[in-house]
């Protein structure tokens, strides 16, 4: 039986907009399938990336958690991860940093003992028509989506390779889950900067588990469709717009953060111990050119 609890099994209908069905529960718990391991997620305050850190700490793993400036929405996150049963702290830092960033692994190693899974899920969207984009719209959402993804991944290899094997509480010698999008193949017209960062990461990451599978090393990514979070509210507060997105979404919902997170979770596990350079699409089935299902 797990030990841990977490509220990202149950988020209920709280505070939804009706015409949005909410997450499908009950759910199976996780159980503790991560018990003793210790974790790093990137912008862990929000969305997807608290979903992860609840369920990496349901699952059994301690958990540091990056944050750029939002010391009050962190301290909560690690206040729910110590009520699951895990060490936690915060660490500060901008992913898009170099000097940032080594301090945050430091910060997390000191504290948790090392790493043995890092979850590159900070991102962001600066939108604009491809004519009007400016520099900096494309350096920001390069700098965080994809030389973030990046800096974070070499220093957690860094620390993989130091430590080696750690057979007693994996298999596997580290493991990297770089949050993509269905945008890493989905062309978007006005988000250019975006999936541009998000198919850079995607061969980003395949190299990366190419060259690092000899060393018991596993590089994957999730690709989120259409999920609940703060950055895309625009899409899913009206029922409106609501019916016009899930238009895209052959399931007919909306995803929820858990949804993202039970996947991240399972890629993290010695359940997918021969699984690496991988994408696994957390999308209802948005990447199936749902267009088609009519029209074809
Ligand atoms: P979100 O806005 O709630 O979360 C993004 C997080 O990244 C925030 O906590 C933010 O503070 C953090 N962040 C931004 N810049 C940072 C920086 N420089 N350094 C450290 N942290 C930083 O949105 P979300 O939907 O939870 O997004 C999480 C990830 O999922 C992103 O990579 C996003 O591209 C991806 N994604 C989301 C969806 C979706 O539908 N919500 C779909 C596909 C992919």
């Amino acid at each position: 039986m797990n030990g841990r609890t977490s509220d990202a099994r149950d988020s209920g209908r709280e505070g939804l907009p009706s015409h949005i069905p909410g997450t499908v529960t009950p759910r199976e718990p996780l159980g503790e399938i991560l018990k003793g391991q210790k974790a790093l997620v990137t912008g862990g305050t929000s969305g997807i990336g608290r979903a992860v850190a609840l369920a990496l700490a349901e699952a059994g793993a301690d958990v540091a958690v990056n944050h750029l400036s939002d010391s009050e929405a962190v301290a909560e996150v690690v206040d729910a991860l110590e009520a699951a049963g895990a060490t936690a702290l915060s660490v500060q830092g901008d992913v898009s940093s170099e000097e940032d960033v080594e301090r945050m692994i430091s910060e997390s190693c000191d504290a948790l003992g090392t790493i043995d899974i890092l979850v590159n899920n900070a991102g962001i969207q600066k939108d604009a028509r491809f004519a009007d984009m400016t520099l900096d719209e494309w350096n920001d959402v390069i700098g965080v989506n994809l030389t973030g993804q990046f800096l974070c991944a070499r220093a957690a290899v860094r620390e993989f390779l130091a430590h080696g094997d750690r057979t007693e509480v994996c298999a596997a010698a580290g493991k990297i889950i770089g949050i993509s999008s269905v945008h890493d193949v989905i062309p978007w017209a006005g988000h250019v900067n975006y999936a541009a960062s998000k198919g850079g990461a995607q061969l980003m990451m395949k190299s990366i588990a190419q060259e690092l599978a000899p060393y018991r090393i596993r590089v994957n990514s999730v690709a989120p469709g259409a999920i609940r979070t703060p950055i895309n509210e625009q899409a899913w507060r009206d029922r409106d717009d609501y019916e016009e997105l899930v238009r895209l979404i052959p399931a007919g919902r909306i995803g929820e953060a858990e949804d993202v997170a039970r996947a991240v979770v399972w890629l993290a596990s010695d359940h997918a111990d021969y699984v690496t350079g991988a994408t696994l699409y957390v999308d209802g089935g948005m990447q199936l050119y749902p267009g088609f299902s009519e029209a074809g």
